[in-house]
């Protein structure tokens, strides 16, 4: 069971081979150099279940595969995976970026500006309103975030 949660990640709805496989690919396509800490990076964004900051990736690569990557090195490989797309990253104000892998199904956020909680959520009337909002102003829609800032329930 603990294997297959791990092999398999539900939300992505594909297996971390397969994805590693084709960055792997992208990574050479681009004459780029394929590294360990890449990989591990990109296996901690992916396992994950919340958003990261880069601290966080730091921590979790030492706890789950007891690997020391210098906290310069992650920043430097976060910003490469968002240039290419691999991941996405929210800005919130007064708080470090937190990273995500670039799920296909586009969702929005809440975020708690006190404790900096971050909720996902999915709307289809949302969605669609921001595809006719795009086509109004004559935009191709690539990509789209709507955040919504507040206090959540326990910071109240
Ligand atoms: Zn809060
Ligand atoms: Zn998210």
């Amino acid at each position: 069971l603990e294997l297959k949660k791990y092999l398999m990640c539900k939300k992505k709805n594909l297996d971390f081979y397969t994805f590693l496989k084709n960055f792997k690919e992208q990574i050479s396509s681009l004459n780029l150099k394929n590294t360990i800490q890449k990989d591990y990076i990109l296996k901690v964004l992916f396992f994950s279940d919340r958003h990261l900051t880069v601290e966080d990736i730091v921590e979790l690569l030492k706890k789950h595969y007891n690997l020391d990557i210098a906290i310069t090195t992650v920043y430097k490989t976060v910003k490469l995976f968002e240039e290419l797309n691999f991941i996405t990253s929210l800005e919130i104000e007064g708080s470090p970026k937190y990273y995500e892998l670039n799920h296909s199904i586009s969702h929005n956020h809440l975020i708690c500006s006190s404790c900096f909680k971050i909720v996902e959520f999915i709307d289809q009337v949302i969605e669609l309103k921001q595809q006719e909002i795009a086509i109004k102003h004559k935009f191709t829609l690539n990509n789209h975030n709507l955040v919504i800032y507040g206090l959540c329930d326990k910071c109240r």
